[in-house]
C-alpha cells in the first residue's frame, strides 16, 4: 500500500514538472510620461496595476506638460511646496547638476521650449532668442528648501531628463517590497530589472542601433536587480534642410549636443542616477565622460559614436555580447 501510494506521489510530482511551479509572468503596456512603456512582472497580476497606478501617479507629479503637476504649477508660479517625491526627485537632480559640472541641468526648460520640443512646434531659434533662454538657464536660478522650491522670473524646470529613471526606480523598490518574484520594466529608453529571472536564465538587455534604433547593436547580460539607460540622438528629434535637431541640449550653447556621440547607455544600482547620468554624459562627449567614469565607482557605460564604433568602459564590458567593441580602462 506505502509503495503503491510513493508511486502515485512519484507520477503526480513528474505530471506537474517536478519541484515549485514556476509563477506566471504578467505583461501590460501603458502610455505615459510621453513615452510607450512595457511591464513584465512576475508575481500577482495585482502588482501590474499597481505598478501602473504609481507610473501614473507620479507622471501627475513630475511632469512638466501636465496640467497641476508639481512642476508645472511651479513653472508657472515661480513657487511652490512640492510633495515628497517630487522634492526628492529635484534635489537628486540638482545633486546631478552638481556633480557634473552642469552638464545635467533641471532648469534648461526655457530652452527646451525655444527649440519646440514640449509642443511639437519645432523652431530653430535665432541667436538673440537663445542668448535671451541661456539667460534663464542655471541651477543658479532654483531654490529648494525641503518642500519648499522657488525659481527666478522667467525661468523654469524639466525633469525629463531624470523622471523616467526615478519613477523605475520607485516601481521596483515598491515590487520588492509588495513579493514580486522578478519583473522588468522598460519605460522608453529606460530599463529597470527586479530580482533574476525565474527561469534562472540572464537577463538580456537590447542596445539600439542609432542607424537603426528598431535593431540592436549589442545585447547586455546580466543577472539581479539593475538600471540601464539609455539617451540617444535619434530618440527624440526634427531635420530642418536636412540637419538633425536632437532633444539633448547643452546648457552651455542652448543648442542641441553635437560632439560625435550618438548614444550613451548607462547601467548603475540606481536608475535615477544611471538617467541623470546618461543625459549629462551625453553632453560631455566620448573623453570628458570617460574620464568622469574613471574617478567614479557607482555606474558602467556603453558608448557609441557616430562612426559606429562601441566604447565600453570595463564594467560594462564583461556583460557586452554580440557586438565587437573598444573597451576603455581605468
Ligand atoms: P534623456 O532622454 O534622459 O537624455 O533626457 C532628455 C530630456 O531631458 C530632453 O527631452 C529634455 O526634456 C531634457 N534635457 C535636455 N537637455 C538636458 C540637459 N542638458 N540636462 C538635463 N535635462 C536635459
Ligand atoms: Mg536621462
Amino acid at each position: 500500500m506505502k509503495k503503491w501510494f510513493a508511486a502515485v506521489l512519484l507520477v503526480a510530482l513528474v505530471l506537474t514538472g517536478c519541484g515549485p511551479k514556476q509563477p506566471e509572468a504578467h505583461e501590460a503596456q501603458l502610455f505615459a510620461m510621453d513615452t510607450l512603456m512595457s511591464l513584465r512582472i512576475w508575481g500577482d497580476e495585482a502588482l501590474v496595476t499597481q505598478t501602473e497606478d504609481t507610473l501614473r501617479s507620479l507622471e501627475a507629479l513630475l511632469s512638466a506638460t501636465a496640467e497641476d503637476s508639481d512642476i508645472a504649477r511651479l513653472n508657472r508660479d515661480g513657487t511652490a511646496e512640492l510633495q515628497p517625491q517630487t522634492a526628492d526627485l529635484l534635489q537628486q537632480a540638482l545633486d546631478c547638476a552638481a556633480r557634473t559640472g552642469g552638464a545635467f541641468d533641471p532648469t534648461v526648460y526655457p530652452l527646451v521650449c525655444l527649440w519646440g520640443f514640449p509642443s511639437g512646434k519645432y523652431h530653430i531659434p535665432t541667436e538673440a532668442e537663445l542668448t535671451g533662454a541661456l539667460a534663464h538657464t542655471g541651477v543658479q536660478h532654483l531654490q529648494l528648501d525641503g518642500a519648499a522650491a522657488a525659481l527666478d522670473a522667467g525661468c523654469s524646470v524639466d525633469l525629463g531628463g531624470i523622471a523616467k529613471g526615478y519613477a523605475a526606480e520607485q516601481c521596483a523598490h515598491q515590487l520588492e517590497e509588495t513579493g514580486a518574484q522578478a519583473a522588468m520594466l522598460s519605460l522608453g529608453g529606460n530599463v529597470q530589472t527586479v530580482g533574476s529571472k525565474p527561469d534562472g536564465t540572464a537577463w538580456q538587455v537590447g542596445i539600439a542601433d542609432p542607424k537603426d534604433p528598431s535593431s540592436a547593436i549589442a545585447v547586455v547580460r546580466f543577472t539581479g536587480s539593475k538600471a540601464l539607460v539609455t539617451s540617444g540622438d535619434y530618440q527624440r528629434y526634427f531635420e530642418q534642410d536636412g540637419v538633425r535637431y536632437h532633444h539633448i541640449l547643452d546648457p552651455q550653447t542652448g543648442r542641441p549636443v553635437q560632439n560625435g556621440l550618438r548614444s550613451v547607455t548607462i547601467l548603475a544600482d540606481s536608475g535615477t542616477l544611471a538617467d541623470g547620468l546618461s543625459t549629462a554624459l551625453f553632453v560631455m562627449g566620448l573623453e570628458r565622460a570617460t574620464e568622469f567614469w574613471r574617478a567614479s565607482s557607482d555606474f558602467e557605460a556603453v558608448f557609441i559614436t557616430e562612426d559606429g564604433t562601441i566604447c565600453a568602459t570595463e564594467g560594462a564590458a564583461a556583460l557586452l555580447t554580440d557586438c565587437t567593441f573598444t573597451e576603455l580602462t581605468r
